[in-house]
């Protein structure tokens, strides 16, 4: 199979799924330039689309690559000029007016350059971190490490959700250090990076420069910890790193879409270094403030659109705010593109396009589907009973009431019986990780969801 069959075949994957406007909008252009060590290499036209294609529509892509090549791992998107010429040909064509072309380029995110030594990039700062109660703990605690580098709070963790902003506070950290004093060393690595450079350090028998490097700074940043899950050589030698760094007084700063005691499959040695300094975490915003965001990221990217505007996109996305600034950039883009500004209806039409379907079922409809299921009696579901077969399909079902209808943990819990949030916390956890290869528990829970979307 070619590059070109290969993303060919992906994309009548991906077509079916995705609606029109942004299908043509986000995937023209684009092709495989590469393919190695089960890295793809995405060429795009320009950092719009790459924006898009990284956040929006990632783990779609790679599940239709790896429908086609099941060794694929992960994804590099490129901006190659090639593409970007089509793009500008293809702008000309189109005869997009000067102007629109020129503000549609001021939305463009501004061209930063990850530093190559930190590895850090500059466009994270505290000044553009929008601080409010679902993140003020997080935010004080980055704070007060940036103060007193490796006595505040060492290691500081923090976790959180998907585009909650984690790893835009903890490179924010590495940013204000490294602009305080540039002596101090810094760096930042996500744990997928340090497990590849682990592996290949092995490989290469270069492990003990590989040791060097990484107990020389005064600051290292791990960004998504959870990757460490099952990788034993990995934690192994990050596990000394840490103790290396720890001893001499060395700040580490962790982020993880979860806290260390839901990590599975990671030693347990090094869970209780992770747990010894501050764990923080960031919720959801409030209506409020991502209206607030929504405004501090127009002045940012000198965008101009109505309140209201910004109120329905507010109202609309409630999960991530990597989401709430996406959404922003379409609505802009396609205000610009029609010269005017879009009526309610059209942003709602817009909105709603892009965003996956809203489902009305309520938790305790969930329940009842997957009582039927596994046909138990439905009250049993509620009870305090750790029978095995009550015992699953009530974290089934919690699991889906979290994932699919977004309730929070201590209602969750409430609900099943008042129990702990943690037990809610940790039914969701157990089974999302099983759904990285459970066949069985997929098939449960489509036919689950079947039911009901
Ligand atoms: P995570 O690492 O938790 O998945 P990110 O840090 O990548 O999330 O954040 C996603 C996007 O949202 C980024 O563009 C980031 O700049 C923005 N963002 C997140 N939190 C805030 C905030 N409090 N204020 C302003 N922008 C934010
Ligand atoms: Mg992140």
């Amino acid at each position: 199979m070619t590059y070109e069959e290969l993303w060919q075949n992906s994309l009548a994957q991906i077509e079916p799924g995705v609606s029109k406007p942004s299908f043509t909008t986000w995937f023209k252009d684009t092709r495989v330039l590469d393919l190695s060590e089960g890295i793809a290499t995405i060429g795009v036209p320009n950092g719009f689309a790459k924006e898009w294609l990284e956040n929006k529509y990632h783990k779609f892509i790679l599940k239709s690559l790896r429908n086609c090549v099941p060794e694929i791992r992960s994804i590099n998107y490129v901006i190659s000029a090639q593409e970007s010429g089509k793009y500008e040909a293809m702008q000309q064509k189109n005869k997009f007016k000067k102007d629109i072309a020129l503000s549609g380029e001021q939305l463009e995110f501004k061209d930063f350059h990850v530093d190559p030594i930190t590895k850090l990039n500059p466009k994270y700062t505290f000044d553009n971190f929008v601080v409010s109660s679902f993140n003020d703990l997080a935010h004080a605690a980055a704070l007060a490490v940036i103060k007193n580098l490796g006595k505040a709070y060492n290691p500081l963790f923090i976790y959180g959700g998907v585009g909650l902003g984690k790893t835009h506070l903890i490179q924010a950290i590495g940013n204000s250090v490294k602009n305080n004093d540039s002596q101090k060393k810094v760096q930042y690595i996500t744990s997928e990076k340090f497990a590849n450079e682990t592996v290949s350090s092995i490989q290469n028998n270069t492990i003990s420069s590989f040791k060097d490097k990484y107990r020389n700074f005064d600051l290292l940043i791990v960004d998504d910890i959870q990757f460490f899950a099952g990788k034993i050589r990995t934690q192994e030698e990050f596990f000394w790193t840490f103790n290396t760094l720890y001893d001499a007084g060395k700040q580490v700063v962790f982020s993880s879409d979860r806290p260390p005691q839901s990590i599975i499959d990671i030693e347990e040695r090094l869970r209780s270094r992770l747990e010894v300094g501050m764990i923080v975490d960031i919720s959801s915003p409030d209506y409020e403030t991502r209206l607030a965001i929504l405004k501090s990221k127009c002045q940012e990217k000198h965008v101009d659109l109505p309140l209201k505007t910004l109120e329905i996109i507010a109202e609309n996305i409630e999960k991530n705010i990597r989401e709430l600034e996406g959404a922003l950039n379409l609505i802009f883009m396609q205000s610009q593109h029609k010269n005017r500004v879009l009526e309610e209806n059209e942003v709602k039409f817009i909105l709603n396009k892009n965003s996956k379907p809203k489902t009305s079922i309520n938790p305790s409809q969930i329940i009842k589907i997957v009582s039927e299921l596994y046909d138990i009696p439905e009250k049993l579901m509620y009870e305090r009973t750790r029978k095995h077969e009550i015992v699953r399909p009530r974290q089934i079902a919690m699991y889906l009431i979290r994932e699919d209808i977004n309730g929070s943990f201590p209602s969750i819990g409430q609900k099943f019986g008042g129990r702990d949030h943690t037990t809610a916390m940790h039914a969701y956890f157990k089974i999302k990780e099983e759904l990285k290869n459970n066949q069985k528990i997929i098939e449960e829970i489509k036919l689950i969801r079947e039911k009901y979307q």
